[in-house]
């Protein structure tokens, strides 16, 4: 499995200026932002995409959506809203293979996406 620049941020190979941290999920800004607010929230244990997380405990996968919430609000985006956004696989544009919650806002969204 070759290493995505994710693996790197989390390994220090590339350095990473993150917004959060926890001892799950490193969460930072996303290099080409599509929104005035566009944060990534990587889990520090590798799984890579969505489709995975069903091989995971039920804490670990608790505890990944639970600090991707918590990223959510303390960018102060709760009253407002915002958007998750988890692409899984080749339909879905997905680029990155390293699970990734994307989190979007600062703007109203259209739907359906693109
Ligand atoms: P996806 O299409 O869901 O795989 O999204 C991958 C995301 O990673 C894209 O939004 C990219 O802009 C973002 N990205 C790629 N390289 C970097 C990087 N070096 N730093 C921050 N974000 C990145």
């Amino acid at each position: 499995m070759s290493k995505t620049i994710f693996d790197k941020f989390l390994s220090g190979e590339v350095p990473v200026d993150p917004i959060f941290e926890n001892d799950d999920v490193l969460a930072f800004h996303d290099i080409n932002p599509q929104a005035p607010l566009h944060v990534l929230v990587i889990p520090k244990s590798k799984v890579e995409r969505f489709a995975r997380l069903c091989e995971w405990d039920d804490a670990q996968a608790g505890r990944f959506f639970k600090a991707v919430s918590e990223v959510a609000r303390n960018l102060g985006l709760e009253e407002k809203g915002y958007r998750i956004v988890l692409n899984n696989g080749f339909h879905a544009g997905e680029e990155v293979e390293y699970l990734h919650a994307h989190i979007l806002g600062g703007r109203k969204m259209s739907w359906p996406p693109g």
